[in-house]
């Protein structure tokens, strides 16, 4: 079986799927190649095709009661994608965006970025379409206990994970949690991202966007170059980026940007600490850039973030697709020697192939933002010890585990003086998760 015909399958497959296809053509270009120097046999191709096939797609309808009085209801997803090396794990986005779509895309990659961490952890990925945007606390409150209400009955310590991500936060983490050990009268770390506490921990609100940053450094050391002093587009005003932007600046480099659906805001010289600090405050009462009060040498635009300044790092950190080609080239032609993914596929393929093409390092999502499931792992393993790790503990876990998963790319990456992380991450992934399925006997 070839690339084309595999491609083909899933296409028939997931007729509705643009994301999907895209994450599943982007994987079998690094695996089919792998597969085929190796030799591999019919049965090698089938077990692919049935790694790219989720376990198990659940849907469900989610019934709430606004602050009117009035039942709303919406649809909740939780797709159980590939449990051959632990339980499920991946997170929950709450958006109107939300598409069995973009759940099947999200959970593809969250295998083989939960393979890469060296940890046992399956890929799952769910949400819903509510919107949480100008919702009060209380409806907030409401939509998550009856989310959990009916996502309990499928989930549990050792059977699946769940975690944030998009529209899930501390807060809803938090009632979902509450809610859940009412429901199974337990308390078993069910879900990750948990507030310190009650059974969260350390640095697992900083994980993805630390781990980031740690990951770079990685990529500019191995070509022999420092962050020290580098300037950073980062897009994004969430979790992931305020916390890739935090870590900029503890490490000597420069973040210019932060971004949200309206705007951004820029400042040539480097965002500080205090003003990260005020965005991250400002979206936990989900606030706009646009409304923030902004000291002198930072000003605030409408549009994207790409190219508006010469920058040599280019960190995408708010959703998928929103880097294309034309974006791409800008930032190549405004200097950029490194683009790293905190966002799930914010970069498009063509983007993707252009970096390769211009030589412009590049690092995919399921290796840069790798950090927050590596950090959820680490709260799953301090949940069933009945142990919290101090915060030196986890970072000094965290740092390693980026450095691992460099190492696993490089060694799978590497053609001539060169890595390509891409085909690094996506095979490092997959010999990990394929070794264990055929193993299992699946
Ligand atoms: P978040 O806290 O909800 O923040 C998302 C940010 O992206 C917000 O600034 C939001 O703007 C912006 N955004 C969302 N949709 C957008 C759109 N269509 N156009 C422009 N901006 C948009 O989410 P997050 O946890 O930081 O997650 C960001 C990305 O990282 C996602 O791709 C997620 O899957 C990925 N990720 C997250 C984690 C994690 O631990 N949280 C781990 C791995 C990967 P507004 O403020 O205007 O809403």
């Amino acid at each position: 079986m070839d690339e084309r015909t595999l491609l083909s399958t899933l296409e028939a497959r997931f007729p509705h799927g643009p994301l999907s296809n895209d994450a599943f053509k982007e994987f079998l270009g690094s695996v089919v190649p792998f597969l085929e120097a190796k030799g591999a046999s019919e049965e090698d191709y089938e077990r692919l095709l049935r790694l790219a096939i989720p376990e198990r797609i659940i849907t469900f309808k989610v019934v709430w009661e606004d602050d009117k009085g009035v039942m709303r209801t919406n649809l909740g997803y939780r797709v159980q994608y590939n449990s051959a090396l632990g339980p499920y794990k991946g997170g929950l986005r709450f958006d109107p965006s939300v598409t069995p779509d973009v759940l099947t895309f999200l959970g593809f990659e969250q295998i083989f970025k939960n393979a890469l961490t060296g940890l046992p952890l399956g890929g799952g990925k769910g949400g819903s379409d509510f919107d949480p945007k100008e919702k009060s606390d209380n409806e907030i409150r409401r939509f998550c206990v009856a989310f959990i209400t009916e996502l309990s009955r499928y989930i549990g310590p050792n059977t699946d994970v769940p975690a944030g991500d998009i529209g899930v936060g501390g807060r809803e983490i938090g009632y979902m949690y509450g809610a859940y050990k009412r429901l199974a009268n337990v308390t078993d770390g069910t879900l990750t991202g948990k507030g310190v506490g009650y059974g969260g921990s350390q640095i697992r609100t900083e994980a993805t966007g630390y781990g980031a940053v740690y990951f770079i450094e990685a990529m500019l050391g191995h070509v022999g170059k420092s962050i020290q002093g580098a300037r950073a587009l980062v897009s994004g005003s969430g979790n992931v980026a305020t916390h890739v932007a935090e870590k900029l600046v503890q490490v000597g480099a420069l973040p210019l940007t932060l971004s949200d659906r309206g705007g951004y805001i820029l400042a040539k010289e480097g965002l500080s600490l205090e003003v990260i600090d005020a965005v991250k405050k400002l979206k936990d009462k989900d606030g706009k850039l646009s409304e923030l009060t902004l000291p002198g040498g930072v000003t605030y635009h409408e549009g994207k973030v790409w190219g508006v300044h010469e920058a040599e790092l280019i960190i995408p950190s708010a959703t998928q697709h929103e880097l294309g080609l034309d974006d791409a080239k800008i930032v190549v032609e405004k200097g950029a020697v490194l683009v790293a993914e905190a966002a799930n596929m914010p970069c498009t393929l063509d983007a993707v192939d252009y970096f390769k093409e211009k030589g412009t390092l590049f690092g995919p999502a399921k290796a840069v933002n790798a950090g927050g499931v590596a950090v959820s792992g680490l709260e799953m393993r301090q949940n069933a010890s009945h142990a919290q790790w101090p915060r030196e503990t986890v970072d000094g876990e965290l740092h390693a585990i980026m450095r691992h998963i460099h190492a696993v790319c490089v060694e799978y990456g590497s053609d001539g003086d060169k890595v390509d992380y891409v085909n690094g991450a996506n095979i490092g992934g997959f010999v990990r998760v394929f070794d264990a399925m055929q193993k299992l006997g699946w």
